[in-house]
């Protein structure tokens, strides 16, 4: 047996549903995160469909460029399951029925009074040499196949089959090859700056890590208002991984703050929570053009009710009015979406609900309604803390739903920024 260490791997998702527009492959995704774990990178994913001739080639193309070819999908036992047939084609094995796999087929059967198909007799068929891997949760067993240096995992295809097995299989065949290296990861979220902005500033510091030894990978990452840097290191000793990580995530923070709004997993809103929390201060949230969407973001955290108030939706001039007090001729002169407004709203809705923190919002979502003047994605977001007040101008672009979320994300983080202040 070699000890070559794999570190590669391909995924091969198997089945035609997943060249339709309904079904989309996720297993590759706990198994691509299972083999991080274990310090083996994906290289390559495909989706093939149940056509044994094309899957055998494709499992032979690929068995040239990863060390691990995990496959799942396509082990049932009608005729358009064609994995088992591909991978023991490709690899010259016969095919040998494996008399304990057919007494599990059976024993299935029985426990549920039923008498085991012909059929069935099909997953009992095993390439020779090959290891096999139990499937509790269903009839179709697993298998690994040694072939070289390389590694070729046969998976059902229902992920509540696939994952326990591969668990078990990562660590009983992968494992003890991996020399105990594990990868370990921390993701640093960013707001208010754009992705070429975070990059230039970035690169300079993370791109030396990458040709050290060892070496830390930095992906940059444009997530829905907001950029996120994964740092990613493998290590056979936390200690060590955390200690590298911890270094090249404050020499990012220190360039970049303070966009970095967390680096320990935690949300926008959870951030904002915490910082209000931990000043004892309450919110009250005035909101015209993102509908509540703030007011339902901050309240996603669990015990936001410590310092969420209230949140009004005055999307009319009516209601702007009736609610928070904004005057009509204010709402004439300057109309809705306008500093004047937004700051209206922001101190109407803080001396109303009597909190020590508020927020207004108006903006134009789109598609119609802007001007010259104030385009589609004009936003004006207010933030009052006690006596004072700030207001900002922004220029979103993007569909109805984007300009509303980036909208709600500016507004939090006007408030994480000036409470980072005080
Ligand atoms: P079975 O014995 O149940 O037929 P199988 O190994 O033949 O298992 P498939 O028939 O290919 O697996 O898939 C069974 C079901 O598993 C699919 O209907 C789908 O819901 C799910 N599935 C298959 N492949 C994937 C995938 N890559 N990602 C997520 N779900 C999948
Ligand atoms: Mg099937």
């Amino acid at each position: 047996m070699s000890t070559r260490r794999p570190r590669t791997a391909a995924i091969i998702a198997v089945g035609s549903e997943m060249l339709t527009p309904f079904r989309v492959d996720t297993n590759s995704l706990y198994v691509t995160e299972r083999l991080n774990d274990v310090g083996v990178q994906v290289s390559l994913k495909i989706v093939a469909g149940d056509n044994r001739g094309e899957l055998a080639e494709v499992v032979g193309a690929v068995l040239a460029r990863a060390d691990i070819v995990v496959l799942s999908g396509g082990l049932g036992p009608t005729d358009d399951d064609v994995t088992r047939d591909a991978v023991a084609d490709v690899l010259g094995l016969p095919l040998e029925e494996d008399p304990e796999l057919v007494e599990h087929i059976r024993r299935r059967f029985e426990a549920r009074r039923l008498e085991m198909p012909a059929i069935n007799r099909r997953q009992a068929l095993v390439p020779r040499g090959a290891i096999r891997l139990d499937n509790p949760n269903g009839t179709a067993a697993g298998l690994w196949i040694r072939t070289g240096d390389r590694h070729v995992v046969l998976l059902p295809g229902p992920p509540r089959e696939l994952k326990p097995m591969f668990d078990r299989a990562v660590s009983v065949h992968l494992e003890p090859s991996t020399g105990g290296a594990r990868v370990y990861r921390r993701v640093l979220r960013i707001t208010g700056r754009s992705e070429s902005h975070v990059d230039a500033l970035a690169q300079p510091i993370y791109g030396p890590w990458a040709s050290r030894q060892p070496s830390i990978e930095t992906t940059i990452l444009a997530v829905q208002g907001q950029i996120e840097l994964h740092l990613s290191t493998s290590d056979e000793r936390v200690a060590e991984a955390e200690a590298r990580l911890g270094q090249l995530a404050a020499s990012l923070e220190a360039a970049l703050a303070p966009a970095v709004y967390s680096s320990d997993g935690r949300t926008l809103e959870e951030v904002v929570g915490h910082l209000l929390a931990a000043r004892g201060y309450r919110i009250a949230l005035a909101e015209s053009c993102t509908g509540g969407l703030l007011a339902s973001r901050l309240t996603d955290v669990a015990g936001s009710s410590a310092y969420v108030e209230r949140g009004v939706v005055t999307y009319s001039n009516e209601a702007k009015t009736a609610l928070l007090g904004v005057p009509e001729s204010m709402l004439a002169e300057h109309g809705a979406v306008s500093e004047p407004v937004a700051a209206a709203m922001a101190t109407g809705v803080r001396e109303r609900a009597g909190t020590e923190v508020a927020v207004g919002i108006t903006g134009i979502a789109g598609p119609g309604g802007g001007s010259v003047e104030k385009p589609v994605g004009t936003v004006f977001v207010a933030v009052a803390i006690s006596g004072e007040q700030r207001v900002q101008r922004f220029d979103f672009v993007g569909p109805r739903s984007h300009i509303k979320y980036q909208a709600s994300q500016a507004a939090m983080d006007m408030v994480r920024r000036w409470l980072l202040e005080r």
